[in-house]
């Protein structure tokens, strides 16, 4: 509201408030205006900084006395100007984390009293199938969910359609009419077999959920594994054995086929980033120390972080690409040598998975421990259409998307 018009609209604002006591008067994006003074793109004595100072000006004159009461929102604090944060003006933040099972199920209710639920469905399951998700990805949840049981025409949205709007909403929808050779198919196969094999037999890995060769976003098929709970920390036995299963899809490729395809880009960049920020800011590798290198604040942005150096030597520099480029290779061996000794099991998932398309972990689990499925699907699901009830109480989420940009923890491969 304040860009492009100025100081005046803002004293406008807080003689309102006054008038209107007791009142919140609330500012949305305030680093619009509240950017650090003399910084930033687009030169310093603009028009915003006449405006941010006048901000300054009537917060000072406004006691608390007032019943007015000002609130705003960034996502950039680290670009405020600092007068703005001292007492007297913004005197309290609050970070607003990702919200936590307990909290994405009452979002997930907020939302969800536009729609109709089918009876029974119980929101708290799907919380706990969505750690990791904000505000704004759980609402997208429920809106998809009730367009699917719309186009589906239910009375009301079972916990199928959440399942899939959930899905959907993390790794983008179903591409079921993409049409692929059996080439690309089989080494999509061998790719999602190599990391769900890994998944299963290492020790320190997430319980697999799914793995699938239906391709949906920008991957042609995933590994999903579901964090039992919500997560804060890792520890590096489970990064080690998170990069080794990284590794798994090109090492499958290659065991079947003698040849790999470019498919593995998304898990090697992935594998490359964990590893860097163990070596540069986990203190994880014993050649380097518990010291942090470089600069890896969470907002890196334009504006004042443009200019940070790096705060190590060239020589620094090239022993820790070092010790990444040992910890990526360490995790490529080791995954050869479990898939190499597995090779049989190896086969049995990628020809249940060009048969099935989408295993669960029971299923992997079953092939690992038996040589085959004792409860194989029963064939491939009729496409897009009634909604097939799970038989277990639908956890969710995971992690594995073959795809490139994704989040944190996503895994996975096949040619985006
Ligand atoms: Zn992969």
């Amino acid at each position: 509201m304040f860009v492009g018009v100025g100081a005046s609209r803002v004293r406008d604002m807080f003689e309102q408030g006054k008038k209107s006591a007791p009142c919140i008067i609330f500012i949305d994006e305030i680093d619009a205006v509240g950017r650090h003074r003399g910084h930033g793109v687009g030169g310093g004595h603009d028009e915003r900084e006449q405006t941010l100072n006048a901000l300054l000006v009537e917060m000072d004159g406004f006691d608390t006395q007032e019943g007015v009461i000002i609130i705003a929102a960034t996502n950039r604090p680290d670009v405020l100007d600092p007068a703005l944060l001292r007492p007297g003006r913004f005197d309290r933040q609050i970070t607003v984390n990702l919200p936590d099972v307990k909290g994405r199920e009452e979002i997930l209710r907020v939302h969800s009293k536009k729609v109709k639920l089918a009876e029974g469905v119980d929101l708290a399951v799907v919380a706990r199938g969505t750690p990791g998700y904000s505000g704004a990805e759980l609402a997208n949840v429920i809106n998809e969910a009730a367009l699917l049981a719309a186009r589906r025409n239910l009375k009301g949205i079972t916990l199928a359609e959440l399942e899939e709007a959930r899905d959907k909403v993390r790794w983008g929808k179903e591409r079921r009419s993409l049409a692929l050779s059996e080439k690309e198919k089989t080494n999509t196969a061998y790719h999602e077999a190599g990391h769900a094999l890994l998944l299963e037999l290492l020790e320190h890995t997430e319980p697999l959920h799914k793995v699938t060769i239906i391709p949906r976003g920008p991957s042609l098929g995933s590994t999903m594994w579901l964090p039992e709970e919500d997560k804060y920390t890792n520890r590096k036995a489970e990064l080690l054995a998170s990069l080794a299963v990284s590794m798994g899809g090109r090492v499958a490729e290659e065991l079947a086929f003698g040849d790999v395809t470019n498919g593995a880009r998304g898990d090697i960049k992935m594998a490359t980033a964990t590893a860097r920020r163990m070596v540069c800011e986990w203190g994880m590798s014993e050649k380097l120390g518990m010291v942090e290198y470089g600069d890896h604040e969470d907002y890196v942005f334009l504006g004042r972080d443009i200019s940070r150096a790096r705060d190590y030597s060239e020589a620094t520099a090239e022993e820790i690409d070092r010790e990444v480029r040992t910890l990526l290779d360490e995790a490529y061996q080791r995954a050869k040598q479990i898939l190499t000794a597995n090779r049989d099991k190896l086969d049995v998932i990628a020809k249940a998975l060009l048969e099935f398309e989408t295993l669960d972990g029971s299923q992997i689990e079953d092939i690992v421990k038996h040589g085959r499925m004792l409860n194989p699907p029963p064939g491939i699901a009729p496409r897009g259409g009634e909604k097939m009830e799970p038989e277990k109480p639908p956890k969710q989420v995971v992690v594995a998307p073959d795809v490139t940009p994704p989040l944190p923890g996503a895994l996975g491969g096949a040619p985006a």
